[in-house]
Order: structure tokens, then C-alpha cells, then sequence
């Protein structure tokens, strides 16, 4: 496994094994990985030659208040992690190297970033838009994994891939979640023990809704209303029922159901499929 820290040597490492006729699997990260992370690189090195992981907490994505600062950074069990999976090469920029200088260029996906997210974080998808259209012109032609678990992002990044006609097929990947449910995170590292227990209402609430949805109920009203019952003790940023392409809400499933609750100082994000 091969660790690069500028954007030059991946062009040239991966010239390098293009040349010689391989496929390259893209995994970009924000580090602190976990197995939902594996996931995506078990993906792509089932389908690919070559496996590329990066690794970049990107700052542009970050709001003022957000924990930039304190956002978990594990870069040698990462690594660690990485190798055992067998990647081929991890990049792992600097954000001076990322952003040498303030971007003048600014990325806006209209429509797809305006609900949910977009509301609770302004800038954040601008920031993710930004460091994703870098990377896939960093890295080149390849596939890209991308988790179902941050639904609204891997909507925006393949639309993102479309429009600009970027010679990346963006793949999307189950949520992979705890044995009780909850959906592996790097922001669950900041929940004490009482905390994880009260971030459970939220994948119990998706499920509720999910089940009720199974059982025959059709209303989203009444389908939300379910859920948030589930909620009552976590603070409740958003709980949607939307469209599975365009995001925008509708009355009844099939549907996309997403929320976001903040347990104690986290802020923690979620969505199912509801057929
Ligand atoms: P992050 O490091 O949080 O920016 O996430 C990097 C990639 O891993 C994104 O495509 C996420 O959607 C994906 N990811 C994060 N958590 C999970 C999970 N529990 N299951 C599947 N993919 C995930």
C-alpha cells in the first residue's frame, strides 16, 4: 500500500497503472474509518484492479460552529485499516495542498441541496460539492462508493458527476449499521455510553415508519407522526418523507425517510427506504 500526500503522485502512480490497462475503485473518506467505510472499499475492490482511498477532513464543508477541530482523526489506524483491506494507495492531503489557496470557484447543486442538510447545514453540500469534483479530477476515470447513509450527498454527488460530465460512475452502498441498529458513524465516537442509548429513537423511528409502511399505512402524515413518537426524547432537527430521486417531499411511499437528531452535543443523521 502506497501513502501520498500530493495531488501530483496520484496523477502519476495512477497514469502508471492506467497505462497497464487497470480499473481504478475511488473510496473518498473524511478518515476515522469504520466497517461502513470497509463496506464501500470491500465495493470497490471487488470490481476494480486498483483501490484508491482518501482521506481529507475537508474544512470547505465544515459551517463556523461546526467540530472541525474536534473531528475525530485516526490516521494510523486508518492505515492500518486500509492495508488490511487491501488498498493500493491512500491519499492523504494536507488542506494546503486541497486549498493552496481561497477557492474562487463555487459549486452549487440546485434543488438536490436545498432541502434537509442543506437547510440545517448552509454551505455544507457547496463544501462537499467543492472537494468532490477536486477529487474526481484528481483521481480521474474510476468508480466511486458512496454510502446510502449520507442519502442526500450521494444523490448530489452523482448528479454532480452527470452534469459535469466527469468520467466517474458514482456507486452507492447499503448503511451499514450496529447489531442494535444505529448506523455506524465517525461523529458516534463523541457519544458517552447514556448518549449511543438515547441515538437509538432514531434508526427506531425509521424502522417504525418502515414497518407501519409494510403493515399497509400509506400516509405520510401519519407515518411521520409514528416516528416521531420514537422521538419524544432526542431533539428532532428534521424527520422527512421524500422522493428516493429528486428529494422533494410527497404524501405517501414509496419514499426516501430521512432525519437528523442531536443527542447531547452531536448531531446525528439517518434515512430508510420505505416501499
Ligand atoms: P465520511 O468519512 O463520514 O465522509 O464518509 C465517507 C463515506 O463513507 C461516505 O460515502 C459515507 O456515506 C460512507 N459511510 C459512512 N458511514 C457509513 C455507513 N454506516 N454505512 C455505509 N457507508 C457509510
Amino acid at each position: 500500500m502506497i501513502v501520498v500526500e500530493r495531488i501530483e503522485d496520484v496523477r502519476k502512480e495512477l497514469a502508471a497503472v492506467r497505462v497497464l490497462g487497470r480499473t481504478v475503485g475511488f473510496v473518498p473518506t473524511m478518515g476515522a474509518l469504520h466497517a461502513g467505510h470497509l463496506s464501500l472499499v470491500r465495493a470497490a475492490r471487488a470490481s476494480h484492479d486498483i483501490v484508491v482511498v482518501s482521506v481529507f477532513v475537508n474544512p470547505a464543508q465544515f459551517g463556523p460552529h461546526e467540530d472541525l477541530a474536534a473531528y475525530p482523526r485516526t490516521l494510523e489506524s486508518d492505515l492500518k485499516l486500509c492495508e488490511g483491506a487491501g488498498v493500493d494507495f491512500v491519499f492523504v492531503p494536507g488542506a494546503d495542498e486541497m486549498y493552496p489557496r481561497p477557492p474562487g470557484v463555487r459549486i452549487v447543486v440546485a434543488g438536490l441541496s436545498e432541502p434537509m442538510e442543506g437547510r440545517a447545514r448552509p454551505g455544507h453540500f457547496e463544501g462537499v460539492a467543492l472537494v468532490v469534483a477536486k477529487l474526481f479530477n484528481i483521481v480521474g476515470e474510476c468508480s466511486a462508493y458512496f454510502g446510502q447513509k449520507d442519502a442526500q450527498q450521494l444523490r448530489i454527488v452523482r448528479r454532480l458527476a452527470a452534469d459535469l460530465d466527469l468520467p466517474v460512475q458514482v456507486v452507492g452502498c447499503p448503511t451499514v449499521r450496529d447489531a442494535d441498529g444505529l448506523a455506524l458513524s465517525s461523529r458516534n465516537f463523541y457519544l458517552s455510553a447514556d448518549e449511543r442509548v438515547r441515538a437509538l429513537a432514531l434508526p427506531r423511528a425509521l424502522f417504525a415508519i418502515r414497518d407501519a409502511a409494510a403493515a399497509g399505512e400509506r400516509d405520510a402524515r401519519t407515518l411521520l407522526a409514528r416516528g416521531r413518537d420514537e422521538l419524544r426524547d432526542v431533539e428532532v432537527d428534521y424527520l422527512e418523507m421524500v422522493d428516493g430521486e429528486d428529494l422533494r417531499p410527497v404524501d405517501a411511499p414509496p419514499a426516501l425517510v430521512c432525519g437528523a437528531i442531536r443527542v447531547g452535543r452531536t448531531r446525528l443523521i439517518d434515512n430508510v427506504e420505505v416501499t
